[in-house]
């Protein structure tokens, strides 16, 4: 579909394809019919937003997106402007086993609220969006990546649970930016338990050899860089697992990019 502007100086709508035209035109009085069975509301309380879709004002003002000036490594927000390219202390430390972290906001809030409506009430129409904020988030590495991939789930958790939610955020990603998928590439060999409770070390043991590459997908991953997606980073211990099996399979370049991302106050 094309925006024309016609003599007049009104708009008309110019249809490439006859089926578009027609399909516009059937379901115009069914959307209309939608907003009055289901009026616009805030994705996260429920609240009418009039005409407009996604969260309320009170919602979206408790959100805290990740903005610059961050951790080129970690992500890590700091308070002041240290410079181009400054990494925070943990960085230093304990060098990660991924190129650097991305998340669109801190873990509280909406954003709380949005991760565990995807992951617990299926609530996979908050996807887009949320992908949405993900794919801004990520400062160019899905433009620049060759594949998003996911992590997986174990199959006996994924049949428990119907759908990963890892894998929702990417496959929306994927289809906004024009980027493979890779959904089956990275399989979870080891069935974990919860990490929810668990202190960093324990966290750690957990995951420790739970991911592999699938037989025969390893040209997916040698000498690619890859975007590892998630829904919540909090100790980090998940995605430096399945981060180390990418690069010893051989990923040039690993972003990790998740929606949420669990933090105290900026350093
Ligand atoms: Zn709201």
């Amino acid at each position: 579909m094309r925006e024309q502007a016609n003599l007049g100086g009104m708009k008309s709508i110019q249809f490439e394809r006859p089926v578009e035209f027609l399909r516009a035109q059937i379901l115009r009085p069914f959307s209309a019919l939608a907003d009055f069975l289901y009026p616009p509301a805030c994705s996260v309380c429920g609240i009418s937003t009039g005409g407009h879709r996604g969260l309320c004002a009170k919602c979206w003002s408790g959100i805290r997106f990740i903005e610059r000036p961050f951790c080129e490594v970690l992500g890590i927000p700091f308070s002041h402007d240290l410079g181009a390219g400054i990494l925070s202390a943990e960085a230093i430390a304990n060098p990660p086993p991924f190129d650097r972290l991305r998340s669109a906001a801190t873990h509280d809030h909406a954003v709380r609220d949005l991760v565990h409506g995807l992951k617990y009430r299926d609530r996979t129409d908050l996807a887009p969006m949320m992908a949405g904020w993900m794919l801004r988030a990520s400062d160019g590495a899905v433009e620049s990546c060759d594949a998003l991939i996911p992590v997986p789930l174990h199959r006996t958790r994924m049949l428990a649970r119907k759908f990963n939610q890892a894998a929702e955020l990417a496959r929306h990603m994927a289809s906004l930016s024009g980027k493979p998928l890779l959904a089956a590439t990275l399989i979870r060999v080891k069935r974990t338990s919860q990490q929810v409770g668990l202190g960093a070390k324990a966290r750690e043991d957990n995951v420790r050899g739970a991911f592999a590459i699938t037989k025969g997908c390893e040209n997916e991953v040698f000498g690619k860089r890859i975007v590892l997606v998630d829904d919540v980073y909090t100790t980090g211990a998940t995605v430096a697992a399945a981060s180390r099996t990418l690069r010893k399979a051989g990923a040039a370049d690993i972003t990790v990019l998740t929606f949420a991302r669990a933090l105290s106050e900026p350093i």
